[in-house]
């Protein structure tokens, strides 16, 4: 495991400062020098690509295909969006013509909020930074990045390759734990995304609270999947594995638990074991594929879920606390009231939840926090319907598992308790973004509107 050297704490108020002058020099306000700083962090995210891939293996034990599928190209990709469309997103925006009002010059000019803090996690660790990186630079703001500590390895190849390619007076790392976050967030910030565990939003809401620093909130929680019993199965099989047992199900929008039919369980399961063997052909303890828990603390956490389910184990369970892994596990008959339910499970663990319909299933899902995102596997437009028209989520997925966040123009944020605000492309651009309003009246038009200024009488009104 790196070892992670941390901002020192008596440091970051400076780098604040100093952040703070370099967006006073209205450098930002230029679009092409926006342009050029993404187009830079394009190329830091390209030409150190093979030094991300050993990063991400170092601290996540993943292998490079996912790595460079999840994270590297989706970073170039999100930036490179940042970069075609900035001209277009930062242009001033005219209303509507309305007779009252367009005399006035009515325009919404997009300003840089200015100098903002971005905190990331650990599980997409390149990803949550350069994603929202991309839209407050895009917007014109300086920008302070938070990474997780639980990546060391990360955390320290962007605190040395950032300032070798972003101009420095705009974009500083401060690396470290919870020190070092709660000096940043004792600091008036412009705006704050956090993206992480609803615990610690909580925390970093509280703080910005007290400086009325506007806060997204990008969090987690447990992303339901419906799976219709007339759909294909095997298709369903497939992306929903996929989704759980990638990065080891370390995913915000990790499909958490399936919702059956009860009559319909046994034929689900049928289907996750062939897709299983297929994903996993050899035994799953030495597969090369799996990414492991991020720490020992995670591993205990999810094993432990693990060990006090009271579900049937249908495939998987085994586990090497040395290694931090866990291995794609399947659990059926699992209750509302099971261990596996208690919490964002966020391991490679899928419980399979039988319900006695549909509507015990909508039901059960709007008990609950609306989740991040929420799944149907379903050819049946009326079923998807009835799902997506009975629920609330931050995102609503037919037939796919967690690839949506990804999808370009599309919004990415949660809802209640799986976060606030939007991070991804355009949506992320409008979050670092003050819109300014703004009109500019002629003389003349007191000939018209002079009836407004006083002395006021019933005349006036009765007009
Ligand atoms: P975390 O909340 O433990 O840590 C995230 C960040 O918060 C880190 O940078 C950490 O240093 C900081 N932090 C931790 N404790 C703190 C404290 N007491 N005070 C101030 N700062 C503190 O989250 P995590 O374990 O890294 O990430 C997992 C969670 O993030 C899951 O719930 C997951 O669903 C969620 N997540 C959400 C999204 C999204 O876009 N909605 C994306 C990825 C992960």
């Amino acid at each position: 495991m790196a070892t992670l050297a941390y901002t020192p704490v008596d440091e970051i108020e400076k780098i604040q400062a100093e952040l703070r002058a370099g967006f006073n020099s209205g450098k930002t306000k230029s679009v092409a020098y926006r342009k050029y700083q993404l187009l830079q962090l394009a190329y830091l995210v390209q030409d150190n690509a093979k030094a991300f891939e050993q990063a991400l293996a170092q601290d996540l034990g993943r292998h490079a295909q996912e790595s460079h599928f999840l994270e590297i190209n989706s970073s170039i990709g999100e930036i490179m969006d940042a970069y075609k469309n900035v001209e277009t997103w930062a242009k001033p925006e005219r209303p509507a013509r309305s007779v009252n009002f367009m005399f006035m010059n009515p325009v919404t000019y997009k300003e840089p909020k200015g100098v903002v803090l971005i905190i990331s996690p650990f599980n997409y660790p390149m990803w949550l930074c350069f994603s929202p990186l991309a839209g407050a630079i895009a917007a014109g703001n300086a920008v302070v990045v938070k990474p997780s500590e639980a990546c060391p390895a990360v955390a320290t190849l962007l605190e040395e390759l950032l300032p070798k390619y972003i101009d420095r007076s705009l974009i500083r790392v401060v690396n470290g734990a919870v020190p070092e976050t709660t000096k940043l967030l004792e600091l008036p910030w412009d705006h704050i995304l956090y993206t992480g565990s609803g615990r610690v939003g909580k925390i970093v809401a509280a703080a910005a609270a007290k400086h009325l620093t506007p806060v997204s909130l990008e969090l987690g929680g447990k992303s339901p999947v419906f799976v219709d019993p007339a759909s294909d199965m095997q298709l369903a099989a497939r992306r929903i594995l996929w989704g759980k047992s990638t990065n080891a199900g370390q995913t915000c929008v990790a499909p958490d638990y399936v919702l059956v039919p009860r009559a319909s369980q046994d034929k689900f399961v049928e289907a996750l074991k062939t897709a299983y063997a297929s994903f996993y052909p050899e035994a799953t303890t030495t597969s090369k594929d799996m990414t492991k828990m991020v720490n020992q603390q995670a591993f205990k956490r999810v094993n432990g879920l693990l060990q006090n389910t009271k579900g049937t184990l249908v495939v998987g369970g085994e586990t090497d606390e040395a290694q931090k892994y866990i291995a794609p596990t399947i659990v059926k008959d699992v209750k509302g009231d099971d261990s596996l339910m208690s919490e964002e499970i966020f391991g490679p663990i899928l419980p399979i939840v039988p319900v006695d319909d549909l509507d015990a299933g909508i039901a059960y899902v709007n008990a609950h926090d609306h989740p991040l995102a929420l799944y149907v596997f379903s050819q049946d437009e009326a079923y998807k319907s009835k799902v997506f028209g009975n629920t609330q989520s931050g995102s609503a997925v037919a037939n796919e598992t967690i690839i949506s966040p990804a999808v370009t123009g599309l919004p990415f944020g949660g809802i209640g308790a799986s976060g606030s605000g939007y991070h991804t492309g355009k949506y992320g651009f409008l979050m670092f973004t003050h819109l300014r309003a703004s009109i500019d009246t002629p003389g003349w038009i007191d000939k018209l509107l002079g009836f407004r200024f006083p002395p006021y009488s019933q005349s006036k009104l009765d007009k």
